[in-house]
């Protein structure tokens, strides 16, 4: 990981943000390469749901053809918004803070992890691991590794403690025994605040007075922006169930950790998608773009091994949903077995048209989800009171639609394809010694740069024939690149480490022939073609 961070300064993908200040925490600035990199990866993704997408025939694996159309939300929503999603009340994590080191922690990052360590009165460590009350005995193993590798002390000398503790292990539940921890850095026992809850949202006022009642957020997502226009585009567009809406832009959320670079960043670019459809035909829908989306990152460049599709367990769900799949991908932070996310695929039902129509929505004690009331018995966060039903006015029927939901982040989609792509190798240069190469093998669509145009030497009338290469590329809307500093081999080289995915080379036969050579980055190969064939060629590519 340390080597991508160090590549994506040193080739200008990602600075952190206000560096010559010394940086803030969880923001990130992407650098000239960078933002051609989360382009490509945004357009990517806009081509697949919206540009490319023909309403009239029945994609493979579909239920049936449906149509898509786009949408581009404020970033600040009426607050109304947000009390109904839920993430006025409920979009908090728990946090800890140390009082010693001052620094603070995510409770459920720290839970399970930590030990206190201690000597008896024989000198035998005791480990008392800190665990949730409800750790299966099989997860205690695994995080008697993780501490052990935490506080760099070997698990043969756990195993001593462990043995000797026997019969098991002691289970230590986090709220009594918060007393006994020890944070990194500290130098007692016992500096942990007890856990306590911290709203995300990223708080702001609207208007010079900015009075309590001004109070309004960033949005922590997207998605709401489809809800609530989920009835303009209805009257706006020709648009029937099925259908969906998509969005890509900002959110933020105010993260108590960011960490893993742009993994967990408080200002971020998501890609989300609703999908509208009948009660009835809502789980084949899941199915579908569950499948589907995990296909998208297959089909740009994540190896398989490294990606996978979980289906979260029935305790995992959120209290809306009736299921919830991952798009995961083992990122070089994390630990061996473990995965980080890239995009979560819901079925949503009907939960938020119903409360942008009758208010937040719980579920009663019999299961159902009901509008919440407060003492007075009126709903503690009033919807629209809109109607936002949908009449089929072919079937005659009236319902709400169940919503799909495939939430993907742009920041973390474009960190594992960087992930994914870095590879170290040699390569002999002009007089035939290994050099190192490090090249990122990024799907060419991804590539910021397409094609280089390297002239020989910059002489004999090469330089001469490569712009007007360079520009004929460049006239064709192809990102393109034009170097003649220093010998050919390290010009491969850079370009090689930026992810171009071809080098065309003007030479002394290119002069009298009207030949160049064209060099593909990871076979290596170099093909020699008429320079007039050369940018069709390069265009068939990229299409293919
Ligand atoms: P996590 O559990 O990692 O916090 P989440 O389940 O809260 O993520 P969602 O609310 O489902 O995430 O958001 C959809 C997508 O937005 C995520 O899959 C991820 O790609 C992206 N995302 C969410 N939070 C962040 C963040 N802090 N930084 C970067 N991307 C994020």
């Amino acid at each position: 990981m340390d080597k991508i961070v160090a590549l994506c300064k040193r080739r200008g993908f990602i600075f952190q943000s206000s560096e010559i200040y010394g940086g803030l925490n969880g923001f990130w600035d992407y650098g000239p390469l960078g933002v051609e990199l989360k382009r490509n990866v945004k357009e990517a993704w806009w081509r697949d749901m919206i540009t490319n997408h023909d309403e009239f025939s029945t994609p493979p694996g579909a239920p049936s053809a449906f149509s898509m159309v786009g949408l581009d939300c404020s970033l600040i929503m009426h607050p109304q918004v947000w009390k109904c999603s839920g993430h006025y009340d409920l979009f908090h994590d728990m946090m800890s803070d140390c009082r010693e080191t001052k620094r603070r922690f995510r409770f459920d990052q720290i839970r399970g992890r930590w030990v206190h360590v201690e000597k008896d009165a024989r000198g035998i460590h005791r480990y008392f691991i800190m665990t949730d009350a409800d750790t299966p005995e099989a997860g205690l193993e695994d995080t008697v590794v993780k501490a052990c590798k935490f506080f760099d002390v070997r698990r043969k000398d756990a195993e001593a403690a462990l043995t000797w503790q026997s019969p098991g292990l002691v289970g230590i539940t986090p709220k009594d025994n918060l007393a006994h921890v020890v944070t990194p850095g500290a130098t007692q026992p016992g500096t942990m605040t007890e856990p306590r809850e911290f709203n995300l949202m990223f708080k702001t006022t609207i208007g010079a007075l900015g009075g309590a009642e001004d109070a309004a957020f960033l949005r922590p997502e997207t998605a709401q922006g489809m809800f609530v226009n989920f009835k303009n585009v209805l009257d706006t567009q020709r648009v029937r169930v099925p259908f969906g809406i998509a969005q890509m832009g900002k959110s933020f959320r105010n993260e108590i950790t960011p960490r893993n670079f742009t993994f967990r960043s408080r200002e971020f670019e998501q890609m989300e998608m609703e999908f509208f459809c009948h009660p009835d035909q809502s789980r084949a829908w899941y199915q579908y773009w569950r499948d589907r989306r995990y296909q998208w990152y297959l089909s740009h460049g994540l190896g398989s091994d490294r990606l996978r599709l979980r289906d979260h367990a029935a305790d995992e769900l959120s209290h809306y949903s009736v299921g919830t799949a991952d798009v995961e991908y083992a990122f070089p932070f994390c630990e061996p077995g473990e995965f980080g996310e890239l995009e979560g695929v819901a079925h949503r039902g009907d939960f938020d048209l119903r409360s942008h129509m009758e208010g937040k929505l719980v579920r009663d004690a019999s299961g159902c989800l009901a509008v919440e009331t407060g003492a007075d018995g009126k709903p503690r966060h009033p919807g629209s009171g809109k109607d936002l039903v949908y009449f089929d006015d072919q079937s005659r029927e009236r319902y709400v639609p169940h919503v799909i939901e495939p939430a993907a982040g742009a920041d973390r989609a474009t960190l594992a394809f960087l992930c994914e792509s870095y590879h170290e190798d040699a390569q002999p240069d002009e007089k035939g010694a290994l050099q190192p190469r490090v090249v990122l093998k990024l799907h060419p669509r991804l590539s910021p740069i397409k094609v280089a145009v390297l002239p020989l030497v910059k002489k004999d009338g090469m330089p001469e024939l490569g712009l007007e290469l360079y520009r004929n590329f460049k006239r064709a809307g192809i990102p393109s690149y034009f170097d003649q500093q220093a010998a050919i081999g390290k010009r491969y080289r850079r370009q090689d480490e930026i992810g171009t995915p071809w080098c065309i080379t003007v030479d002394g036969q290119s002069l009298q022939d009207q030949t160049v050579t064209l060099r593909d980055r990871d076979s290596l190969e170099q093909v020699r073609m008429p320079v007039n064939r050369v940018i069709d060629e390069i265009a068939a590519r990229l299409r293919g």
